[in-house]
């Protein structure tokens, strides 16, 4: 499993860590930063870096492990359960077999890590929720697509397992395709959608081409996770997609082309209300920190932007050259227009 360039991956980015540490000793970091380890990384290493810095340390901190379940939409790697719409001999690579991937999730699970899984396909989802769910039941669940070709999860659990994790607040990472029965499963599991509304800006381009209209429709569902009761947790996706998430509120509440020319989908827009929480106390909840941040109110940490712009009020195309005037953190103002 674990090959030579995911070592390096994970050497490198324990180094930027050890480099934002420097930082902080400094007193120069500016912004909270959360790191995500690697979900492949042996659980020895996963747990000496988790004890390598504190985790009460509200600025600096290791959190959730991040794996890999295919690529992206783009490229065609995404796994979907049925061919792409425009390559028929063509389904993506998943990255795991199901059995190898319940076992590793379950492990690091029961040792108390958070797990988020980028997962882009429909199949990539369902590899996703199928480890999810073997770690809280003793039930198997069944792909909601016909002919899937996934192998089921093996249903036992000896007395001598471990408990399910209370609140283990499982993430899907981006969930761009996915069915009405993954969104109830979500539900039914507490998975977070951990999603991207800026992405939908350039793959409205060649989406529906790669998905056709019936998955289309439910690729990129916002809506539908929110009516569904999902807690939907917003980011931009940074460094792919710039940091700023004006973008982003803009696709959310539009679900258009930044020149207005385009719309995809347009019945999973959101309202402005349900997108500024997705970004705000819905981030906060999928990173255990709703007690701190994500709300603006006494004992809550005073992190917050003032904007040039009222957003939730001039119409949705005034949102994208919305401009940060002044940037507080913990109370302490870190950047300023002057
Ligand atoms: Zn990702």
């Amino acid at each position: 499993m674990q090959d030579n360039s995911d070592y390096q991956d994970s050497k490198l980015s324990w180094d930027d860590f050890q480099i934002l540490e420097e930082i902080e000793r400094e007193g120069k970091l500016t912004a909270r930063i959360t790191e995500w380890l690697h979900f492949n990384d042996p659980l020895p290493v996963l747990q000496e870096h988790r004890a390598a810095h504190p985790q009460s340390d509200i600025l600096l901190h290791t959190g959730m492990l991040k794996g890999f379940m295919d690529g992206s939409l783009g490229s065609r790697t995404a796994a979907l359960l049925e061919p792409y719409a425009d390559d028929p001999t063509n389904s993506g690579l998943p990255q795991y077999q199901q059995d190898e991937l319940t076992q590793m999730t379950k492990e690091r699970v029961n040792a108390g890590f958070q797990i988020g899984f980028h997962a882009i396909g429909d199949k990539g989802v369902q590899m996703a929720l199928n480890a999810f769910a073997a770690t809280t039941t003793d039930r198997v669940v069944t792909p909601d697509h016909v002919g899937t070709g996934l192998r089921p999860v093996q249903a036992e659990r000896s007395s001598a397992a471990p408990l399910p994790v209370p609140d283990p607040r499982f993430r899907i990472e981006h969930a761009q395709v996915t069915s009405p029965l993954q969104i109830a499963k979500f539900k039914e599991l507490k998975v977070i959608a951990s999603m991207q509304p800026n992405h939908v800006l350039t793959d409205m381009n060649w989406a529906e081409a790669r998905l056709g209209p019936k998955r289309a429709a439910y690729s990129y569902a916002w809506a539908s996770f929110a009516k569904k009761g999902v807690v939907l947790a917003f980011g931009t996706d940074y460094p792919v997609e710039p940091v700023a998430p004006f973008r982003g509120l803009y696709a959310a509440v539009t679900r258009k082309s930044e020149d207005g020319k385009k719309e995809y989908y347009p019945e999973q827009k959101l309202n402005m209300e349900q997108a500024i929480a997705a970004y705000t106390t819905g981030s906060a909840f999928a990173e255990f920190a709703e007690k701190n941040k994500g709300t603006l109110a006494p004992g809550m940490l005073a992190d917050l932007v003032v904007l040039d712009t009222d957003i939730t009020s001039v119409p949705p195309e005034k949102i994208l050259g919305t401009k940060v005037l002044r940037t507080v953190l913990g109370g302490k103002t870190v950047y300023e227009v002057k």
